[in-house]
């Protein structure tokens, strides 16, 4: 029989398809939000994923027309099988590089057959789908798209921008300069070109990155346990597909009489599918990626077309319907401890250092649509949005929040709002967003240098981009340590103009807790957390859509409190 190359056209394609896709996938959450063109084509990434849609639509109640090309994904893998997982989800091809890193076994290895485990996929898959149902959408966490994108934005883009100006300084500094002859005019225009037109946004660096980071090296690194690990285990979108591929047209033929025995095929194949059993190979499982049938010397193993109404000569996974009800009531149980913390349930007490994003939804609707994919963060050219750990309890886990001595939020800016995929984050127009309060400026008058040392210090006045400003100055007498007295200047906070853009605590001559910080109070997206109502001549706030009405508080029917105007001090 003649012995055939393990080269292969259709495996060459196939790899040719995981470079474009992950290559693509990594320039579009470069480019998001910081070109016209192409528009928002992350977000096309994001529709076509039905395990997104699918779950948003769940807990949201509510579908983006774009969502409908998830059909589409489904369509082709009821056909072709999970191609989306062996041609074209960046993640898989991360891990699929990654299982190639893997030390190969000195000497024969046994063929790898279908592990029972394998069914904890679609387990987890039912888990997040009832949590969905009853509101907990926490199905961005394990996402493949929500995790490279999050990947990517916290870890390996500040990662690689420390690296460009980290070694172009290196350069800078070690030059010789040896007459006209200087390397920085190699790395100089290299460097500009990276910050410029590559990263766009100053270096950005994450809070709460590092669990994130542990997350993906885990995931990555159990490549080394079990090839794809992830994607024959635990990836719910591979289940969901899995469930859409028992039946596809593309299938895998194994020729009983030309076939060895040899057991390439199985060692090759990453999904452990069983190619090398005739009549027992899974569809479900399988990623088409073609190794077998490029491995395979006697051309035993092929895929052909067949019509999908013929049942397919294939194994199928058995999925206990007890075992699939218990992962659903283990989704309720897990979603009922996660609301034990108030910060979920979006009641009182409202944690006052969780700070939303502009245009961020009222926090049980944010909940239910964010995918803690991390674009907006991405996005924020000064570095205000991070990953929550905590602060918005487990179901809150990796959704965004403001830092802002790490960042604020620039008037002219929306862009948060327009690169979530899922509308956790309002598109609002500009003259809108500019209105909306994320929070309320407040003094620590224990730090504040004219009210706890009696200095002249107006920067946070200075840095207020509001017109007229937010944060005004009084005269106030002071009397000093000697008896004598001085007046200075002191800050106050302006409640019904202050958005809670968090200039004034980024820009606060205290580096490590500023003496001005941003609360929650005041926030437009949350009726019952607006405890300083409008002082005389402002109107109210209207609530958010899906906001219940103010409750008719102790200063009900729009009475002020009078205290507008006053900082808390
Ligand atoms: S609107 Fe504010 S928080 Fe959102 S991206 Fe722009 S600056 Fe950042
Ligand atoms: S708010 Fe939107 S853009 Fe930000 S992490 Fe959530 S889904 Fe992604």
């Amino acid at each position: 029989m003649k012995a055939k190359s393990p080269r292969s056209p259709m495996r060459a394609l196939r790899r040719v398809s995981q470079g474009v896709f992950l290559a693509l996938f990594t320039w579009l959450v470069l480019e998001t939000g910081f070109s016209e063109s192409p528009p928002q084509l992350l977000e096309l990434f994001f529709d076509l994923d039905p395990l997104i849609s699918l779950s948003t639509w769940l807990s949201a109640r509510s579908l983006a027309a774009g969502s409908l090309l998830a059909l589409l994904t489904l369509a082709a893998t009821a056909l072709l099988g999970r191609v989306f997982c062996g041609w074209i989800c960046p993640l898989g091809t991360v891990h699929h590089i990654a299982s190639r890193l893997r030390p190969k076994k000195r000497g024969r290895a046994d063929a790898e057959g279908f592990s029972r485990w394998q069914r904890a996929k679609y387990f987890l898959l039912a888990a997040l789908l009832v949590m969905s149902l009853f509101g907990g959408h926490w199905v961005g966490v394990f996402d493949p798209l929500s995790i490279m994108c999050r990947s990517l934005t916290t870890l390996a883009f500040p990662a690689a921008q420390y690296l460009v100006a980290d070694g172009a300084n290196a350069v800078y500094d070690a030059d010789p300069r040896l007459g006209p002859l200087r390397l920085t005019l190699l790395t100089e225009p290299a460097y500009r070109f990276a910050r410029d037109d590559v990263f766009r946004v100053n270096r950005q660096t994450f809070a709460g990155g590092l669990p994130v980071l542990a997350f993906f090296v885990l995931i990555v690194a159990l490549n080394f346990v079990r090839p794809r690990f992830w994607c024959r285990y635990v990836c719910p979108l591979g289940g969901l597909l899995g469930l859409f591929s028992r039946r596809p047209a593309l299938r895998l033929k194994n020729d009983k009489d030309a076939c060895r025995n040899c057991g390439r095929c199985a060692k090759t194949c990453p999904a452990a599918a069983q190619p090398h059993e005739p009549g027992k190979w899974l569809p479900s499982e399988c990623f088409v990626c073609w190794n077998c049938a490029a491995e395979c010397r006697s051309d035993a193993v092929a895929f052909a077309l067949e019509s999908p109404l013929t049942p397919p000569a294939a194994g199928r996974v058995d999925l206990s319907r007890r075992a699939t009800m218990a992962a659903g009531v283990g989704g309720v149980a897990a979603l009922a401890g996660f609301r034990i913390a108030p910060e979920t349930r979006g009641e009182q007490p409202f944690p006052s250092t969780l700070l939303r994003p502009p245009g961020a939804r009222a926090e049980r609707e944010f909940l239910q649509r964010c995918i803690q994919c991390g674009a907006c963060m991405r996005v924020c050219p000064t570095n205000a949005l991070h990953p929550s750990a905590l602060e918005a309890g487990l179901e809150g886990l990796w959704t965004p929040r403001m830092v802002a001595k790490i960042g604020y939020c620039r008037q002219e800016c929306t862009l948060c709002g327009q690169v979530c995929p899922t509308g956790a984050i309002e598109h609002l127009p500009l003259e809108e967003k500019k209105k909306v309060k994320v929070g309320l400026a407040a003094f620590d008058v224990s730090r504040c240098l004219p009210y706890a040392y009696g200095r002249e210090c107006i920067v946070c006045e200075e840095h207020c981009p509001l017109s007229p400003k937010a944060i005004y100055v009084v005269p106030v007498e002071v009397t000093l340590r000697d008896g004598s007295k001085r007046v200075i200047k002191q800050p106050r906070v302006d409640a019904d103009l202050c958005t809670g853009c968090g200039i004034c605590e980024w820009s606060c001559l205290f580096q490590d807790q500023a003496a001005i910080r941003i609360y929650s109070a005041n926030e437009s997206r949350n009726a019952k957390n607006q405890p300083i109502l409008p002082g005389p001549g402002i109107p109210p706030a209207a609530p958010p859509a899906e906001a219940a009405p103010p409750p008719a508080g102790p200063y009900g029917g729009g009475e002020t409190t009078g205290a507008g105007n006053a900082s808390p001090y």
